[in-house]
C-alpha cells in the first residue's frame, strides 16, 4: 500500500525523529533501528546502552517538548550510498549500516522483497544515492516526509504511550530492541479524544475479556494463532452455528462437509498453488503424494457439484459449509481472534444460470442483512469493488460478463436501500464483489461479509450444466460469507458487547443463589423448572451472598435469582439483573415469560 504523506503524517514522522534526538541526549551510545509512522502515531526501535523502563517516558516527553520549542530544522541531504555507509559506520549505528547494505545489495530494506529477490522471483533495483536527515544532534537515513521546522508540531498534541520489546526486523535471532510508541494528533483535543477511546477499547479488548470470561485461549504447545474455544466460548459458538445452519436451511442451502486436506492436484486445478501459495502451509507427504491444508473451501464444493451431471433444472445450487481453513500468517502479526492461522468460515457457494444471477445476489445481500441484524448490527458500510475497464487484459471474463455481474451487484445493494461506495480497480482478477463492514461502538470498522462473483473457477474445474437447448454451459458462481470467520466474528461480538452478551448468546443465562443452606431445596426446585429451557446454574451458599452476587456480576451473567426464607414463604423469587440491579420479587412463571420475551 502506498503511504499517504499529509500534514499529520509529517508531524508524526518528525516526532519519531525528535524522539530519537531526545534519546541521544539521554543515552549518547543508543543504537537506532527504524522509526516509522503507524496508525495514530509513530514508534522508534532503539537499543539502549543501559536498562530502561517506563520511567523514561516522561523524561523523553519533556525533552521532545523542549526540542519542539527550539524550532529545530529538518535538513535534507542527498548523498551517495557509499558516503552514507561511511557516515553511519562512523556514527557507530550498526542497524543503519545493515539497512544500507541491504539497499546496496537488493535495492530495498523490505524483508519480504528481499526474500523474493533471494528466491529470484524479483530483480534487485540499483540504488546509488540515499537521503539523510538531520534534526538537531540526530542524523537518520530516511526517505523524507517531515515538517520544515519543529514549530509546526502541536506541542500538546502528542504523547509517548508505552515501551515494548521488538526483535530487530521482527526476527527472534536478532537482538531485542526497545520500541517506544507515541501517538500524535493535530490538537490537544484530538489527542484527548483518542486517549479516551483507547481506554474504552482496552476495557472491551476481546483478548483480555476472552481470558477473564474464559471464552477462548491459545496454548504454546499447540501453536500461536490456533484457537481453543473454552466451554463457555463453545456454547456461544454452538448457538451461532445452530442459528446459521437453521438460516441456511430456510434459505434453500444444502449443507456439505469437506476434509481439511487435499492432494496437490486439487490446488493445481484451482490455481491456488499458483497465486496463493505464500498463504498456504508446506505440504504433508502421505504415501509419496503431497497433501495441502486447505486455505479455502471453494475447490471442494466444486468437486461436490461435479459428483454427477447437472441440468438447467438443478440450478440454482447453494452449498454451505462451516469450513475450517488454514492460512499462513506471520507469527508477529497474530493477534487474539482477529489474526489467526486456522479459522472456520461460514462459507457458501452458489452456482446459477444467467437469468438467476440477479435474484441470487439479492438473496445474498438480504441474508447478510438478516444475519448481521440478528447480532445487533444495523449500520453497514458497503463497498462495491469493480474492475478497471481500461485494463481489460488484467481480468478474466468478457466485458459482457463483467457489466452484467456489476449491474446485478449494484441492483442488489440498491434493492435493499444501502448506501455504497464503488471502488474501481479493486476487484479481484476473476470477478467483482461486495464487501460489508460494520462499525463497533468505538467507530472502528470490521470487515465481515463478502459476496464475490467468480468467472475463473467454473472454467478451471470444467463446471457445467446442460441447458434447455441441450448445450453445455458454465454457470455463474458466487462465493459468499455472511459472518466471515467465526473466530474473528466472535472477537467482534466480545468487543461489541464488552462481554455483556445478550440473553440468547450468554453462556450462562441465570444463576440461582440460595441465601443459606436451608434454602437449598427450594432453590433446587426453581433450578429444575428452568434447566430444560435455559442455561442455568445453582451456586451453593459456600460463600456469602454478596460475594456470590459480585462474582455473578464479574462473570456478566444476565440474571440472578435470589432465594431466601421470604421468597420461600411467599412462593416467589427475587430477581437481579446484571448491571441494572434489583428487579424485585416475582412469580417464577412471570420471570420465565419475561425471559422468553427478551430472547
Ligand atoms: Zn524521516
Ligand atoms: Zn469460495
Amino acid at each position: 500500500m502506498k503511504k499517504k504523506i499529509d500534514h499529520l503524517y509529517k508531524i508524526r514522522h518528525s516526532l519519531a525523529h525528535l524522539l530519537a534526538t531526545a534519546v541521544l541526549y539521554i543515552d549518547p551510545k543508543a543504537k537506532f533501528g527504524i522509526g516509522p509512522v503507524i496508525e495514530n502515531g509513530f514508534y522508534y526501535d532503539i537499543l539502549f546502552s543501559k536498562k530502561v523502563d517506563e520511567g523514561i517516558i516522561p523524561v523523553l516527553e519533556e525533552k521532545i517538548k523542549e526540542l519542539i520549542q527550539k524550532n529545530i530544522k529538518f535538513e535534507r541531504e542527498k548523498v551517495s550510498l557509499e558516503k552514507a555507509l561511511k557516515l553511519f559506520k562512523k556514527l557507530n549505528q550498526p542497524f543503519k549500516v545493515e539497512l544500507l547494505k541491504d539497499l546496496k545489495r537488493y535495492g530495498t530494506t523490505n524483508y519480504d522483497e528481499i526474500i523474493e529477490i533471494k528466491l529470484k522471483k524479483k530483480k534487485p533495483k540499483k540504488i546509488k544515492e540515499v537521503t539523510i536527515y538531520r534534526s538537531d544532534i540526530f542524523i537518520d537515513l530516511c526517505e523524507g516526509g517531515h515538517v520544515k521546522t519543529s514549530s509546526e508540531i502541536p506541542i500538546d498534541g502528542f504523547k509517548l504511550i508505552k515501551l515494548a520489546g521488538a526483535y530487530w526486523r521482527g526476527d527472534e535471532k536478532n537482538p531485542m530492541l526497545t520500541r517506544i510508541y507515541g501517538v500524535a494528533f493535530l490538537s490537544q483535543k484530538e489527542l484527548e479524544d483518542y486517549l479516551k477511546k483507547q481506554e474504552e477499547a482496552q476495557k472491551r479488548d476481546h483478548r483480555r475479556l476472552g481470558e477473564e470470561l474464559r471464552l477462548f485461549t491459545t496454548n504454546e504447545n499447540i501453536g500461536a494463532g490456533l484457537i481453543l474455544w473454552l466451554p463457555k466460548g463453545g456454547i456461544i459458538r454452538q448457538i451461532i452455528q445452530d442459528f446459521l445452519i437453521e438460516t441456511y436451511r430456510k434459505n434453500g442451502y444444502q449443507l456439505v462437509f469437506t476434509p481439511h486436506i487435499a492432494k496437490k492436484d486439487l490446488f493445481e486445478i484451482s490455481g491456488h498453488l499458483n497465486f496463493y501459495k505464500e498463504n498456504m502451509y508446506a505440504p504433508l507427504n502421505i504415501e509419496n503424494e503431497e497433501y495441502y491444508l486447505k486455505p479455502m473451501n471453494c475447490p471442494f464444493h466444486l468437486m461436490i457439484y461435479k459428483a454427477w451431471p447437472k441440468s438447467y433444472k438443478d440450478l440454482p445450487i447453494r452449498y454451505a459449509e462451516l469450513g475450517t481453513v488454514y492460512r499462513y500468517e506471520r507469527s508477529g502479526t497474530l493477534s487474539g481472534l482477529t489474526r489467526v492461522r486456522g479459522f472456520t468460515q461460514d462459507d457458501g457457494h452458489i452456482l446459477c444460470r444467467e437469468d438467476q444471477l440477479e435474484e441470487e445476489v439479492i438473496k445474498c445481500v438480504e441474508l447478510v442483512k438478516y444475519v448481521l441484524e440478528k447480532f445487533g448490527f444495523n449500520e453497514f458500510l458497503v463497498d462495491l469493488s469493480i474492475w478497471d475497464p481500461t485494463k481489460k487484459e488484467e481480468y478474466l471474463g468478457s466485458s459482457k460478463d463483467w457489466n452484467f455481474a456489476i449491474n446485478a451487484l449494484k441492483k442488489a445493494i440498491e434493492n435493499i436501500g444501502w448506501e455504497y461506495k464503488i471502488t474501481k480497480g479493486e476487484a479481484a482478477f476473476y470477478g467483482p464483489k461486495i464487501d460489508i463492514k460494520v462499525k463497533d461502538v468505538l467507530e472502528r470498522e470490521w470487515q465481515i461479509s463478502t459476496i464475490q462473483l467468480d468467472f475463473n473457477l467454473p472454467k478451471r474445474f470444467e463446471i457445467k450444466y446442460v441447458d434447455k437447448d441441450g448445450k453445455e454451459k458454465y454457470p455463474f458462481m458466487i462465493h459468499r460469507a455472511l459472518l466471515g470467520s467465526l473466530e474473528r466474528f466472535f472477537g467482534l461480538l466480545i468487543e461489541y458487547y464488552a462481554g455483556n452478551f445478550p440473553l440468547w448468546l450468554a453462556p450462562i443465562q441465570i444463576v440461582v443463589l440460595p441465601v443459606k443452606n436451608a434454602n437449598l431445596d427450594y432453590s433446587k426446585q426453581i433450578y429444575e423448572k428452568l434447566k430444560n429451557d435455559f442455561r442455568v446454574e445453582i451456586w451453593n451458599p459456600d460463600e456469602t451472598l454478596s460475594k456470590r452476587i459480585l462474582n455473578a456480576e464479574k462473570e456478566k451473567i444476565p440474571y440472578m435469582i435470589i432465594v431466601g426464607d421470604k421468597e420461600e414463604k411467599e412462593n416467589n423469587i427475587s430477581v437481579r439483573k446484571h448491571q441494572e440491579g434489583d428487579l424485585g420479587s416475582m412469580k417464577l412463571e412471570e420471570f420465565i415469560n419475561k425471559l422468553n420475551k427478551e430472547i
